[in-house]
């Protein structure tokens, strides 16, 4: 017997309803990554596994537990689907010599892969937008990319999303806090879960990033990273904070922001909403300056985000904001062999005159062709018969209003309906 095959539980089909609502949004994304002179870059879905474990770290949810990797059968290689964008991208700039002479803004996008459990807003394989600037020092270039995420909440029309940064400090500044937190969680190693007993000599810091709610209490408690900081990483904070300010940028300075990914420093951010339940944030970044040359490139000072596109897109939903799908302009309906290739010359030349036009296939009578057309959504159907093909005519139908249908020469088509689409849209 043939077994029904499914997708891979947590990677989901997007139905063209749905992967339409996909493309507006990649529009909008767009045209804001463009206002503020951001370049693409691509780069493959599979990488080497040790990328990820030197960028992102051993002792991380990412490295520990989710990642796909596997060993090419053909080769031997250690490969992994990317859990996200930052290494490869990096990879990229180090392999390519991007930003050896010139500072770099770049993004990309598309399907990341983790293996947790499925739930509304986390899912196996999701999809990022990344963004990440190489060669600036900041605080200047932090702000504008936390400035940046505001602008996008704005263009979806969407409010609410609060704003969470927190500085990380440098790595000897995180060393003497990581000594004081070990004490601390050394201190209350009864209240630990085994999680976080194992990270305690390990990774104490990704204690605080743990979503456990028996933990709070120990975490709210902990030595705070920010005591530890020096004047330098502290002035740059400020530089942060003063130019979100200027802008009128509502922001909460939270000690526990720490981030899953152990390539940070500095400033980290986060975008969070209540609206969605416990996977309430849609973005998450900061500054990464050890990164570049961790990975074998020259120091390199670098900074970015990645906002989850599922979690914006249910978002978006939630707040009644998903637009309706987008209809064809014309539905064209025809009956009989001459017509039939009449439809298709007249097709052609609408679309040449910039109508998006859906050509009905498959025959039928033109009663379930108009319901057809009735159904697609478009605002006028253009019907062809034996005698509209034989004098080159077409009848003109509005499918949206009251009124019959006109008869016109084929030339004079695409004008009628340009004209009846404007005055449509000026009528709304
Ligand atoms: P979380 O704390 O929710 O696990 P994270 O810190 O692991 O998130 P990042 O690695 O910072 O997430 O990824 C950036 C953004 O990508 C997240 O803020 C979230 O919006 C989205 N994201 C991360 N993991 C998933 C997932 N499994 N499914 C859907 N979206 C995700
Ligand atoms: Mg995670």
């Amino acid at each position: 017997m043939n077994q029904t095959l499914q997708a891979v539980r947590g990677m989901n089909d997007i139905l063209p309803d749905q992967a339409s609502f996909w493309e507006l949004f990649e529009e909008t994304v767009r045209g804001w990554l463009a206002s503020y002179g951001y370049r693409p870059i691509r780069m493959p879905v599979v990488e080497p596994t040790p990328l990820f474990k030197r960028a992102i770290g051993e002792v991380t949810d990412i490295v520990e537990k989710e990642m796909y990797s596997f060993i090419d059968s053909l080769n031997g290689e250690a490969l992994t689907l990317r859990p996200e964008g930052t290494a490869g991208c990096v990879r990229a700039v180090i392999e390519h010599n991007l930003a050896a002479r010139q500072t770099q803004r770049l993004y990309y996008s598309g399907p990341m892969f983790r293996h947790e459990r499925p739930q509304k807003g986390r899912y196996r394989q999701f999809h990022q937008v990344g963004v990440e600037t190489f060669g600036l020092t900041g605080p200047d270039i932090d702000a504008e990319l936390i400035l940046m995420g505001a602008r996008l909440w704005a263009d979806l029309g969407l409010d609410g999303i609060e704003l969470h940064i927190n500085s990380l400090g440098q790595p000897e500044e995180r060393a003497r806090h990581r000594a004081a937190l070990i004490a601390h969680f050394e201190r209350h190693a009864e209240q630990l879960d085994e999680d976080a007993k194992r990270r305690l000599h390990t990774n104490p810091l990704r204690i605080l990033d743990s979503k456990n709610p028996a933990l709070r209490a120990v975490c709210e408690d902990a030595p705070k990273l920010i005591d530890y900081l020096g004047a330098e990483s502290l002035a740059h904070f400020a530089g942060v904070q003063r130019i979100l300010q200027d802008a009128g940028l509502p922001f909460v300075i939270n000690p526990r922001l720490v981030r899953g990914l152990d390539y940070y420093n500095l400033t980290v951010f986060e975008w969070v909403t209540d609206r969605l339940g416990a996977q309430g944030t849609v973005c998450a970044g900061g500054r990464y300056d050890g990164l570049v040359e961790q990975l074998g490139g020259k120091p390199t000072p670098a900074c970015g985000f990645a906002l989850g596109v599922e979690r914006l897109l249910a978002l978006i939903e939630e707040s009644g904001g998903a637009p309706a799908a987008p209809a064809p302009d014309v539905y064209l309906a025809h009956q009989g062999e001459a017509a039939a290739r009449q439809a298709f010359r007249v097709a052609e030349g609408l679309r040449d005159q910039g109508l998006n036009v859906l050509l009905h296939c498959g025959g039928g009578s033109f009663k379930a062709q108009l319901k057809k057309a009735d159904g697609s959504g478009a605002p006028v159907a253009v019907i062809i018969g034996d005698d509209e093909a034989a004098d080159g005519s077409a009848q003109l139908k509005f499918l949206r209003q009251e009124g019959g249908q006109q008869k016109l020469n084929v030339d004079d088509l695409a004008a009628a309906i340009i004209g009846h689409l404007i005055d449509a849209d000026e009528e709304e």
